[in-house]
């Protein structure tokens, strides 16, 4: 396997140009590829050689980027972690008996609140509905725009911007990182590197120690955390990810995506020639070549090379090469490259997001093609669609009473000294409301059955009690005469009715008895 990466760079001090002001390092400066423009020297690694599955890892140093689409990062960035750090801490009234943290993970009550849902164990299927519709939906906005949640929402991106925004914090803009590594060991990098570190692991810890609060109430936890009276399983959790956020983040970065995430093999089977991704305009880019200022642009690219894409690309990759496999079409080599297009006077839109169809196409003058409504994201919307309103429907309509009754096995059924049969089941009641109810229960389907519930009175139909948001499990014994079996079983309903709502759950049993 090949991989495309940055060699150190060269460049020209350009006045004004803040990343010139950096210094050089590595070959040579080179002339400047273009008024204002610097140049990066810069050795893509995939060219002519057999990529190499364990090659050796070379140091990215990513320049900070400038446009409309590393503001979308910014954004998206502030939002998803916001939106992180802050949701266990959010409240929702669910009444007296009921937790008021809105998402939670309440394993030791087997319940996952979410807001006004509330899963019950067995209701997991609503979160199997919402791992496929996950899924779909990444698959969906794949098959129309690349890799964008790799690009811009990926936790892994998410968190790599972050620890990049510190050690820019700490260690100046690529060409200050490159000559600081450089550099021999003083107290100055010393201490640069060492509160670099130290922001690093804060910022792992506050992660590791979110994560725990979507599991308790966050309030409550987060004193019991700090006077360290927590469970121990969630300072085990806090330490578990603080170690792989400081690892991942910090320091794995692009090595995650380009070798431990599964999903850039997987999405090539989302993509085609008329998703959008990032594209190279090489029918307008070449021949490349530096550009002096007034020179005629006829006969020539627009394309100065002047590395400029290949410096802010946080996978070290040159687009110019075409579509790779490392690419996370994060957009920053546009931003790079609209810059650059800017200074030297030349329409934006050299590298841009684009279908592979339509770049040939723009290439021969053709007329472009409409590409969103296709028959692959078509199909893939529709099962979304299917999937969530049957979730919804089901979630909107699902009981706040549920039964079930089981049975006894051994023995099948017994025969009382009066000559009736008795059968004994275990009927379990859950109660779904937050507040106490009581359920009569009843009988259909055999007149004369007589029914008993141990511990509860009330022969004819006993009352049973079961508390707020609670599954109870009774002993329940039904006896019928036995000349009303005709037959060795009789279907028979149990019927649980909530004496306040007038709410009621059914379930279709088996009355057994002799053979006949
Ligand atoms: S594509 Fe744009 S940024 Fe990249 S080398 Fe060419 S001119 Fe520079
Ligand atoms: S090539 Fe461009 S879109 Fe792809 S990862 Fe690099 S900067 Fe992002």
């Amino acid at each position: 396997m090949q991989h495309a990466v940055q060699a150190d760079e060269a460049r020209t001090t350009v006045p004004g140009d803040e990343a010139a002001t950096g210094g050089a390092s590595g070959p040579a400066p080179g002339p400047a590829p273009g008024p204002g423009v610097e140049r990066a020297a810069v050795e893509p690694v995939n060219k002519g050689e057999q990529r190499n599955l364990y090659a050796k890892r070379k140091k990215i140093y990513p320049r900070r980027a400038r446009g409309t689409f590393r503001k979308v990062k910014w954004i998206v960035m502030a939002v998803t972690l916001a939106i992180y750090y802050l949701a266990p801490w959010i409240r929702w009234d669910r009444g007296p008996n009921a937790p008021d943290q809105a998402i939670l993970i309440d394993i030791p009550g087997r319940r996952f609140y979410f807001f006004f849902i509330e899963i019950w164990p067995q209701e997991v299927y609503y979160l199997t509905g919402l791992l496929i519709m996950a899924a779909l939906a990444l698959f969906l906005v794949t098959s129309l725009f690349g890799r964008v949640w790799c690009g811009y929402t990926c936790p892994q991106t998410v968190w790599t911007d972050l620890f990049l925004v510190v050690e820019r914090f700490f260690e100046g803009d690529r060409s200050a990182r490159i000559r600081l590594d450089k550099a021999p060991w003083t107290a100055r990098k010393v201490a640069k590197k060492a509160a670099k570190h130290v922001a690093w692991l804060v910022i792992a810890v506050l992660t590791g120690g979110a994560w725990v609060f979507y599991f308790a109430d966050a309030p409550t936890l987060a004193a019991d955390l700090v006077a360290f009276d927590a469970p121990l399983v969630s300072y085990v959790f806090i330490g578990l990810l603080t170690f792989t956020t400081y690892t991942l983040g910090g320091h794995a970065r692009e090595q995650v995506c380009t070798y431990m995430c599964p999903w850039p093999r997987i999405q090539a089977a989302m993509v085609d020639a008329d998703s959008m991704v990032v594209t190279y305009r090489e029918y307008r880019g070449e021949p490349r070549g530096h550009y002096r200022k007034g020179e005629s642009w006829e006969g020539r690219g627009d394309c100065i090379d002047c590395n400029q894409c290949v410096v802010v690309c946080p996978m070290g990759i040159d687009i110019r090469d075409g579509q790779q496999l490392e690419c996370i079409n994060c957009a920053l080599c546009i931003d790079a490259c609209n810059g650059v297009m800017d200074k030297v006077g030349r329409p934006r839109g050299l590298i841009a997001y684009d279908t592979l169809e339509n770049v040939s196409r723009r290439a021969t003058g053709q007329s472009l093609r409409v590409t969103l409504l296709r028959a692959r994201p078509i199909i893939y919307a529709s099962i979304i669609l299917v999937v969530g309103a049957v979730m919804l429907g089901t979630l909107l309509t699902r009981p706040t009473l549920d039964v079930s009754v089981l049975r006894d096995r051994n023995p099948l059924f017994v025969r009382l000294s009066d000559g009736s049969i008795r059968n004994g089941y275990t009927l379990k009641v859950i109660n779904k409301e937050h507040d106490t109810r009581h359920y009569k229960l009843s009988v259909a389907g055999a007149p004369d059955a007589t029914l008993s519930v141990v511990g509860e009175s009330g022969e004819a139909a006993p009352i049973l009690t079961v508390e707020p948001d609670r599954l109870a499990s009774f002993r329940v014994y039904v006896t019928l005469p036995a000349k009303d079996l005709k037959r060795s079983s009789l279907p028979i309903d149990f019927v649980v009715e909530d004496t306040a709502s007038g709410t009621r759950a059914t379930y279709d049993g088996i009355f057994r008895g002799p053979e006949r």
